[in-house]
């Protein structure tokens, strides 16, 4: 195992930006894992995990030994009554995990079929999608130390999820590589069928009781006919986190857009869509030079054949400002920036 030096980390992300790291190494086990710790601490590299690349923008080169974790295994921990305790290791494909709990008969994870990217990455973001979050089903997290290589466990409270959001994009960012994620599921059938457009869906298309299956392919079906495929059209999914704004700023907000859709969070507070607000401001299908905002959704920004992320940022600079100016409201980018500040 040893890192290649200088490599473009092109094609290790979904918006096809240009960047070089200054190491770059792919990890599928422990050892690889130690090993390449060792090799970045003797030269004082820093180290960055990465994933599938689908929530980053890459501003800049990065002057680190970037981590691609590789590493598979899926075990059964224990079996209690109508739950199931599995761990995953953190190389494992995501949407790949979904489609086998379904079929092992393990449910929970149906509402986050077809988010891309790895196991690993999945409690960075607290990854969610019709009315499921995954904070809801994890149990723990397995990560070592990026400083000194040793293990740690982190129960559910210390992840410090939120939206979008948890203790490894602030206190824990670029201070540990995530190993292994365990999950606490279901083994009898339960659904999650409150999310508008996902009821609405199974309302049209399936038996009053929808099984867990039936969510599955309605959030496949969904996904596939709404979001664009980076394959064809690089993006990072959404660009912004939705704000959620105090019960005051939502009805001030409401002064200068009598319409705007804001659904009720805990303590009074308001999440407001950021597309909405972006579409308002007249950015949807809005393209400058090889990049823009998508025809259908104004929260994912496209790359039309751009290799700069620092313009990618400029551009969503812009969008930002537009909304504030307009809004008041401050948008935050939800994909990790590296290589630039923001
Ligand atoms: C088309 C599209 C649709 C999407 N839809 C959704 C959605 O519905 N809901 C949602 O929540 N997200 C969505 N996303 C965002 C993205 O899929 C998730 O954030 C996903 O979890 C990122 O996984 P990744 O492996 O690609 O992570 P990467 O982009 O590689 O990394 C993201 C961050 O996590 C860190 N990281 C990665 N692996 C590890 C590790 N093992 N240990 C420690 N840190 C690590 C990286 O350093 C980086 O900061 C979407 C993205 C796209 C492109």
């Amino acid at each position: 195992m040893t890192p290649q030096q200088n490599v473009s980390l092109r094609r290790f992300n979904t918006l096809d930006l240009e960047a070089r790291a200054a190491a770059f190494v792919t990890v599928h086990n422990e050892d690889d894992l130690l090993q390449a710790l060792h090799w970045a601490k003797k030269r004082k590299l820093p180290v960055v995990p990465l994933g599938e690349g689908s929530n980053v923008v890459l501003a800049g080169d990065l002057e680190a030994l970037v981590l691609h974790q590789q590493s598979k295994g899926r075990e059964v921990l224990a079996r209690e009554g109508n739950s199931v305790l599995l761990r995953i290791a953190a190389g494992e494909g995501w949407h790949d995990l979904v489609g086998w709990c379904l079929a092992a008969g393990y449910h929970g994870l149906e509402n986050l079929a077809l988010i891309p990217g790895t196991v690993g990455a999945a409690p960075v973001q607290n990854i969610g999608a019709y009315g499921v979050e995954l904070a809801s089903i994890i149990r723990c997290v397995h990560a070592r130390s990026l400083v000194d290589g040793s293990l740690l466990r982190l129960d559910n409270a210390q992840c410090e999820f939120g939206y979008r959001d948890s203790v490894f994009k602030h206190r824990l960012k670029e201070a540990v590589v995530i190993t292994a994620v365990e999950f606490e599921l279901r083994v009898s059938p339960c659904t999650h069928t409150e999310y508008p457009s996902l009821k609405q869906y199974l309302r049209d298309h399936c038996q009053p009781k929808p099984t867990p299956r039936d969510v599955y392919e309605a959030v496949v079906s969904l996904r596939s006919a709404r979001l664009p495929d980076p394959r064809q059209e690089p993006n990072a999914g959404s660009f912004f986190k939705n704000p959620v704004l105090s019960e005051r700023s939502f009805e001030e907000l409401k002064i200068l857009a009598h319409d705007v859709p804001g659904f009720p969070q805990a303590g009074g507070a308001m999440k407001v869509p950021a597309g909405w607000l972006i579409d308002r401001c007249g950015w949807k299908g809005r393209r400058q030079k090889n990049q823009g905002v998508h025809n259908e959704h104004a929260l994912v920004l496209v790359n039309y054949g751009n290799r700069s992320g620092a313009d990618l940022l400029a551009f969503a600079a812009e969008i930002r400002d537009s909304v504030e100016r307009t809004y008041g409201v401050t948008l935050e980018i939800e994909p990790t920036c590296y290589g630039q500040s923001t």
